[in-house]
C-alpha cells in the first residue's frame, strides 16, 4: 500500500544528516535536520512547511542560512522546532545579517520557533516585516511529546543525550488514502488535480452526503464539473488503509536509557532512519563522541520491531 509520505535522505550517508519528507497529496514537505541542502531544488525547499533540527551542532544547522536566502521575499510561514536554547540560536543567526530593507519587501516571511525541553516548550515569532525581531515574550506550553497533529499525521519527539538534548522524531500517518484506478474508469473519471482535494476532503471527514466537486480542463478547452456525492465517490474511488510511521534517531550516546527511549520511539516504525556512526570495534570512539555504533542500531531497531532500516550519518573512519 502505498503511503503518503515518501522519505529519503537528502545526502549520502558520509555527507551531512537530513531527512526530506515530501507529502504527495499537497504540495507540501517536511525537513528533519538542516545539515547541507544543495542536494534539494529550490522546488523541493519551498514546500517545506515544518522543520526539525534535532541539535545545533554545525552539520545538523549550516542549512538554515541556504533555506532563509530561498524564503526570504515571498509569503511563507515555517514552523522550526529545536531543542533547549534553540531559540537563542536562531535569533543569532537572524541577527548576524542586516535587515533595513526587508521590511519594505510587498511578502512577509514568518518563522515560527519552537524550542523543546522535557515537558514544556517555548514558542516565538519572527517576521520580516519587523526585521526579525521577536515577536513579544515567548510563549509557554505544556509538552507531553506530541509536536505537530494535524487531521493526516501527527509527529511526535523524545530528547535524548547527546552530551546535548537531542531531539528524536516519530512521524506517524493517521491511515493512507489510496486511489482505486478502476473506480475511476468506472466513473469516467480523469486523474487531476481534484484527487489532492479529495484526499484532504477524506482526512477532513467531509460529510458523505454532500456533492463533491470533481473537475478537469483539457489544454484549449472549458472546465469540465461534474458533482458526485462525497459517500459514493469516497466507496468508488478511495481504498483506505492504516497509516505508515517513519521514525528518524540521530546522534546519540548508546546508553541504557537512550536505546530504551529510542525502541519506544520507533516501535513498529515501517521505516527507521538510524545513525550508525562508528563500526562495533570503534564503540570507544562512538562512546566519546556520544554517537551509536551500527551494531546498537541494529538492536534498536530489532528490539523496535521495524519493517525497514536505513543506516545514515556514517563517520570517514
Ligand atoms: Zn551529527
Ligand atoms: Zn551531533
Amino acid at each position: 500500500m502505498r503511503s503518503s509520505f515518501h522519505p529519503r535522505l537528502i545526502n549520502d550517508p558520509f555527507a551531512d544528516p537530513g531527512l526530506f519528507i515530501p507529502v504527495s497529496y499537497e504540495r507540501r514537505a517536511l525537513i528533519f535536520d538542516l545539515g547541507e541542502l544543495s542536494n534539494l531544488s529550490a522546488r523541493d525547499l519551498l514546500k517545506v512547511s515544518h522543520v526539525f533540527v534535532t541539535h545545533t551542532h554545525m552539520d545538523h544547522f549550516i542549512g538554515f542560512d541556504t533555506l532563509l536566502r530561498l524564503l526570504l521575499g515571498r509569503d511563507k510561514e515555517i514552523h522550526i522546532f529545536g531543542p533547549s536554547s534553540f531559540m537563542e540560536k536562531v535569533e543569532a543567526k537572524l541577527s548576524a545579517y542586516t535587515w533595513n530593507l526587508v521590511e519594505n519587501y510587498e511578502n512577509n516571511l514568518s518563522i515560527h520557533v519552537i524550542e523543546i525541553h522535557r515537558e514544556r516548550a517555548f514558542e516565538q515569532r519572527f517576521e520580516s516585516r519587523n526585521q526579525f525581531e521577536a515577536s513579544a515574550k515567548p510563549q509557554e506550553h505544556a509538552f507531553e511529546g506530541n509536536l505537530v497533529s494535524e487531521q493526516s499525521f501527527s509527529i511526535d519527539a523524545v530528547l535524548l543525550d547527546h552530551k546535548v538534548d537531542c531531539i528524536a522524531l516519530a512521524l506517524k500517518e493517521n491511515y493512507s488514502v489510496n486511489i482505486v484506478k478502476e473506480g475511476l474508469k468506472e466513473l469516467q473519471l480523469p486523474v487531476g488535480p481534484w484527487l489532492s482535494e479529495f484526499k484532504r476532503a477524506i482526512y477532513a471527514q467531509c460529510d458523505p452526503d454532500k456533492p463533491f466537486r470533481v473537475f478537469w480542463k483539457k489544454r484549449g478547452e472549458e472546465t469540465v464539473e461534474r458533482y458526485i456525492r462525497f459517500g459514493e465517490l469516497k466507496e468508488r474511488i478511495a481504498r483506505i488503509s492504516p497509516g505508515q510511521k517513519i521514525t528518524y534517531i540521530t546522534d546519540i550516546i548508546g546508553s541504557p536509557e537512550n536505546i530504551a527511549k529510542a525502541v519506544d520511539l520507533a516501535s513498529q516504525s515501517h521505516h527507521l532512519f538510524i545513525e550508525a556512526a562508528f563500526l562495533d570495534k570503534d564503540r570507544e570512539m562512538a562512546r566519546k563522541k556520544y554517537h551509536l555504533t551500527a551494531r546498537e542500531a541494529g538492536l534498536i531497531a530489532a528490539m523496535a520491531g521495524v519493517k525497514e532500516v536505513c543506516v545514515f550519518h556514517f563517520s570517514p573512519r
